[in-house]
């Protein structure tokens, strides 16, 4: 059985390693020169910051052992689970799930998970079709683990379920700064920003890595990473006057803004993943509800079901 699978993000990657635990010869080809996709760690002034998802949270039993795993390892820990809330009528905060931080950044995760596998970074696919082929090369099954926009650029028009699934994700984008500061003058974890024109979310970076660094990180709204289409850069003083009037802060030392043009699905998908009769199979966020446990859980329900199509 050999299956190539396309996107080293952790669907992706928690494709593959379930796929090679059940026997299967596995290639995963990621466009990038990193494994991690959104759960994407930069550094900047250097040191490190989460840019892409901003914590994770546990309730399946399956991921709930994989983070487990994280957890003794020292590679993830509990960070939170109370948040700021900033509403038109104030500040507030809300408890909910605990959600998990990455001392060395998210991506240190799906790099923990890739270990041992065959991950070929900085190869872009350009093309799969009937075969299943892979730009040309044949191969048993084949996996997308990405957003529909991006799986749909790939995939031959003649294989029109494939397509069509692809097609049916509709995603917005999402604008992330971070802003260092001369000190910390803050204090939540992380604080949702309600009814606000430009931001979604605030982070704690310091308390989230546990380093204590003056760093946050901010999210935007789609509307308004929506202007700044063609230069995501030219967002840094808006995002920071934003920050600056919520919290009373002075200014940044730097502030580096990062643009996903696929952030998150506008809408959860029913079911958790994709796979035709064509052997091409798609899996990620879009599969229910965007986050990072959607993901692991499409990919490796998706690898279970290709096993049981190919043996
Ligand atoms: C701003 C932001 C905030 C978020 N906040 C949270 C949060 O707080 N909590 C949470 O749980 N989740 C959050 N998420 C969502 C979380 O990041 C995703 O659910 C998860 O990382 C998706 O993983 P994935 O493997 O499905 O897709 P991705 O991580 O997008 O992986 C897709 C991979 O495919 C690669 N690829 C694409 N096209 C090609 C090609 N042609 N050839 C080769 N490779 C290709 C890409 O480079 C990428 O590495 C957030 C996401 C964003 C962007």
């Amino acid at each position: 059985m050999q299956v190539t699978v396309v996107g080293a993000g952790i669907a992706g990657v928690a494709c593959a390693r379930a796929l090679a635990a059940g026997g299967a010869t596995v290639r995963v080809l990621e466009r990038a020169h990193v494994c991690g996709g959104r759960m994407a760690t930069k550094r900047y002034d250097d040191r490190a910051t989460d840019i892409g998802a901003g914590y994770f949270t546990v309730s399946s039993p399956r991921f709930s052992a994989v983070v487990d795993r994280w957890q003794e390892s020292g590679l993830a820990r509990p960070w939170t689970s109370t948040m700021a809330v900033r509403s038109p009528s104030g500040w507030g905060s809300t408890t909910g799930p605990q959600r998990w931080a990455a001392p060395d950044g998210l991506r240190s995760l799906v790099e923990d998970l890739a270990d041992g596998l065959d991950v070929r970074t900085g190869h872009l696919v350009q093309w799969v079709d009937a075969g299943p082929r892979v730009d040309g090369v044949l191969t048993d099954a084949v996996v997308l683990a990405m957003p529909g926009p991006q799986a749909v650029r790939l995939i031959d028009p003649g294989l029109r379920p494939t397509a069509q699934a692809a097609l049916g994700q509709a995603w917005l984008p999402s604008l992330v700064a971070t802003l260092r500061f001369a000190e910390r003058g803050w204090d939540f974890a992380g604080a949702f920003v309600n009814e606000h024109p430009v931001l979604t979310t605030l982070f704690d970076d310091g308390s989230r890595r546990g380093d204590g660094a003056p760093v946050l990180v901010a999210h935007t709204t789609a509307e308004f990473a929506d202007r700044f289409v063609a230069d995501a850069t030219a967002a840094d003083d808006d995002i920071e006057a934003a920050v600056r009037e919520l919290l009373e802060l002075p200014p940044a030392q730097s502030v580096n803004v990062h643009r996903w043009t696929f952030a998150r699905p506008a809408e959860p998908g029913a079911a958790p993943f994709h796979y035709g009769q064509d052997r091409i199979g798609i899996a990620g966020d879009a599969w229910g509800s965007p986050k990072v446990e959607t993901a692991w859980l499409s990919g490796t329900l998706l690898a279970e079901a290709i096993l049981e199509d190919l043996s």
